[in-house]
């Protein structure tokens, strides 16, 4: 039997009910991985994590919100008690607020940066500490062209993708010493949920900009998480992978 690239793994991936999210826990399932699915919608988590089993994949869900320390905390445990170990963990979980600054109310913009850099900050720091105590681990944090160019409409949103950047970077020389490896993807225009509600017109100018003229799809995204979280990229940390099919290089 041909062994995956994550075979017997513990993995964690949060807002993985659907979209990116869901295409790397299916990825990872499919390589082997056994996988804690976290979202705050913990009935949609159960159904993710069941369609996974379903289809012959290790998956369990956790509701987690990834603002609260202890959903996350509980969320890792959940993974160590499950599978005896925590290999892996991606912060996938993301919203978006946009409007101009004209419009935007503190509160998009504080949701914002909550989810995508407090979240990401917290499920970094419980994971690491788990990590550096096995002496082994990857982390990747899904970050966005958004914060690598700036988009209009979503300074809240590109600031905290930004952020992702330094925090990836600063852990990574934290904890490249202790056998942790941390790595950032930054998708571009990818079809989920989160970009479905995009007005025709907008999304066609968009894709447009694309070197390779189409939009992404969620599993070419998880490819790359997949290449960050396994042993493939046992000489890489620190890095941005950008997913962009070329768009804003
Ligand atoms: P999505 O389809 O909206 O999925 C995001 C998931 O995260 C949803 O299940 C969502 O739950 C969950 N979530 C939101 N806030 C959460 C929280 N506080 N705690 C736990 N789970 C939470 O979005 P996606 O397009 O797959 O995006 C996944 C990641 O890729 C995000 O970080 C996003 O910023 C990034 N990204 C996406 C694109 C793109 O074009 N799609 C491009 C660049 C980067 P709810 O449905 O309840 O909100």
């Amino acid at each position: 039997m041909v062994e995956g690239l994550l075979q017997g793994r513990g993995a964690v991936v949060t807002g993985a009910a659907q979209g990116i999210g869901l295409a790397i826990a299916r990825v990872f399932c499919a390589q082997g991985a056994r996988v804690v699915i976290g979202d705050r919608d913990a009935d949609a988590a159960r159904a993710a994590a069941d369609t996974l089993t379903a289809e012959g994949g290790t998956a369990v869900a956790a509701g987690c919100d990834v603002t609260v320390p202890e959903d996350v905390d509980a969320l890792v445990r959940t993974c160590v008690d499950a599978f005896g170990a925590l290999d892996v963990f991606v912060n996938n979980a993301g919203i978006t607020r946009d409007a101009t600054l004209r419009k935007m109310s503190l509160d998009d913009f504080e949701a914002v940066v909550d989810v995508h850099l407090k979240g990401t900050w917290l499920g970094l720091r419980a994971a690491s500490l788990v990590m550096r105590e096995q002496g082994h681990g990857a982390i990747v944090n899904i970050s966005s062209l958004s914060g690598k160019i700036g988009l209009p409409g979503q300074t809240n949103y590109s600031a905290a993708k930004a952020g992702i950047v330094g925090m990836t970077k600063a852990a990574a020389k934290e904890l490249g010493h202790l056998g942790v490896r941390v790595n950032a993807v930054q998708p571009g225009l990818i079809r989920t949920p989160m970009t479905e509600a995009m007005r025709p017109d907008i999304w066609e100018a968009k894709e447009r900009e694309v070197p390779l003229q189409r939009a992404g799809e969620p599993s070419e995204v998880a490819n790359a998480v997949l290449f960050l979280a396994s042993d493939l990229s046992s000489y890489i940390t620190g890095s941005v992978v950008e997913v962009t099919g070329g768009r804003g290089m």
